[in-house]
């Protein structure tokens, strides 16, 4: 029964997990970085923990970063915080916080370690879209109560060979046996999927269904085999771990969300994904822009009486910045009212026009901060100059900027830019005098 599969993925959890991959080595031994966080830890309690947790993630952050692997530290401590069930519900033993104070947290991570920002932020993409779409499922609200009690940490398959970023299409499909199920996939990209707890997966309905007609299936460590296909040596994030697989699960038919995964992408993981990844990119220029500032204030300490000559590419950079933090925070507002929306009204009942407005916002939200954030921090390089080119001083970046450039790329900007462009189109204007 149910019970028992996740009693099975608990003690893969623990140490004794029957997949086919092998654990990146912990611990690093590397010393301290060089620039601490320097925000106060303030406000409500997760708030305090996720600064706690950003501060182990910034010491490791460059050993992370050379060794291209798995943040341990900072995953250690976001367990030992319990910030991995941060957005579970209360009811199944979660913090139950918000979107906007999941963004926060991946924010303020984002200014230790990058990785490890967006390695939380697409682990509670998943825990949304379990949440938003269980129904009635008890599984499903096991799973998240599991998930509460130890810390599991979710991955996710959406991506395939011969598919691309496209993940609104997929090859491979799930077989059906009575209660039971089993899906392969040829995954080019599962980020840290060899450290977790369960991966959501992907699949065409059935054998004969469309390559359109998805369904999302939570995919469990102990009933999953995963053969390496591709390393990650990648230019920038390169904690998340980002490798290649032959993905084989099986489980029960419960583990299939019951929402079709159109629903899902539409309503919850496209705009989830798009808010927290912008939270992360922001996070990543926010400490850039700290660095800017600090070396600023160090060349006019140096020279008392001047201006030193990056004034205006600072000035330039803390408005670009704060035009990402303004546009992030717009996106929490349209991202708390469409939820609000459907949960008081039918799909039906929600206009047109609305929905397309929506989700034309969330795909500008990616590409614009995605871009932005470049731009600040290539401003911040400017204004360090060889203290910013070189790693290993107060004022590097060459990580920042690195890890930056994952994001136009992460679902391509050209591809959603279309995406956009046809939502455009088909939001024509209300005639003269009518709503
Ligand atoms: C750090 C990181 C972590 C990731 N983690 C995961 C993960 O955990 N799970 C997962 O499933 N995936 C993951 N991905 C993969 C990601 O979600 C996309 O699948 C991937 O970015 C698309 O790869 P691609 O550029 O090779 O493919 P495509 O999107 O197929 O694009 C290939 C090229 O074709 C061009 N192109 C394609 N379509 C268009 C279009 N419509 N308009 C214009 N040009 C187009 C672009 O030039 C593009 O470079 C991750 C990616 C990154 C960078």
């Amino acid at each position: 029964m149910s019970a028992s599969l996740l009693d099975q993925a608990a003690a893969a959890a623990s140490g004794a997990a029957a997949n086919t991959t092998t654990d990146a080595p912990t611990g690093d031994g590397q010393p301290a970085a060089t620039v601490a966080l320097t925000a106060l830890a303030t406000g409500p309690e997760w708030h305090a923990a996720a600064h706690r947790c950003a501060a182990i993630a910034a010491q490791h952050a460059d050993a992370v970063d050379r060794e291209a692997r798995f943040p341990v530290e900072a995953f250690d401590a976001l367990k030992g915080e319990r910030l991995l069930s941060a957005m579970v519900p209360t009811a199944y033993g979660g913090a139950g916080l918000s979107l906007a104070e999941i963004g926060t947290i991946c924010e303020t991570l984002a200014q230790g370690c990058a990785s490890t920002a967006m390695i939380y932020a697409m682990h509670q993409i998943q825990v949304a879209c379990i949440d938003s779409h269980r129904g009635a499922s008890a599984w499903q609200a096991r799973l998240l109560a599991q998930l509460a009690e130890q810390q599991w940490l979710l991955a996710s398959a959406t991506s395939e060979e011969t598919i691309g970023g496209n993940m609104r299409t997929s090859a491979c499909s799930v077989e059906l046996d009575g209660a039971r199920f089993r899906i392969e996939k040829l995954a080019p990209t599962i980020s840290y999927g060899a450290h977790a707890d369960g991966i959501l997966v992907t699949a065409r309905r059935t054998a004969d269904a469309a390559a359109s007609d998805q369904l999302l299936i939570v995919a469990l460590r102990a009933d999953t085999q995963l053969e390496r296909r591709g390393g990650w040596d990648a230019m920038g994030m390169r904690g998340t771990c980002s490798e290649g697989f032959r993905l084989v699960a099986t489980g029960l038919a419960e583990q299939i969300l019951a929402t079709p995964f159109a629903d899902i992408a539409d309503q919850t993981m496209l705009p989830v994904s798009h808010t927290l990844w912008a939270s992360v990119w922001t996070g990543i220029a926010i400490d850039a822009v700290n660095r800017a500032k600090a070396f600023f204030r160090a060349q006019a300490r140096a020279k008392p009486g001047t201006m030193p000559p990056a004034g205006l590419r600072l000035a330039e950079a803390v408005g670009l910045l704060q035009m990402m933090q303004a546009r992030l925070s717009v996106a929490l507002d349209a991202a708390r009212a469409a939820h609000q929306a459907r949960n008081g009204a039918t799909p039906a009942d929600a206009p047109l026009a609305a929905m397309l407005g929506f989700a034309s916002d969330m795909n500008t939200l990616k590409t614009s901060i995605s871009a932005t954030a470049l731009q600040v921090v290539q401003q911040v390089l400017m204004i360090c100059g060889m203290a910013g080119y070189k790693n290993g001083t107060p004022y590097s970046v060459g990580r920042h900027l690195r890890d930056l450039h994952s994001a136009p790329l992460m679902i391509n900007n050209d591809r959603i830019a279309q995406n956009i462009a046809s939502l455009l189109l088909a939001q024509r204007p209300a005639a003269p005098g009518r709503p």
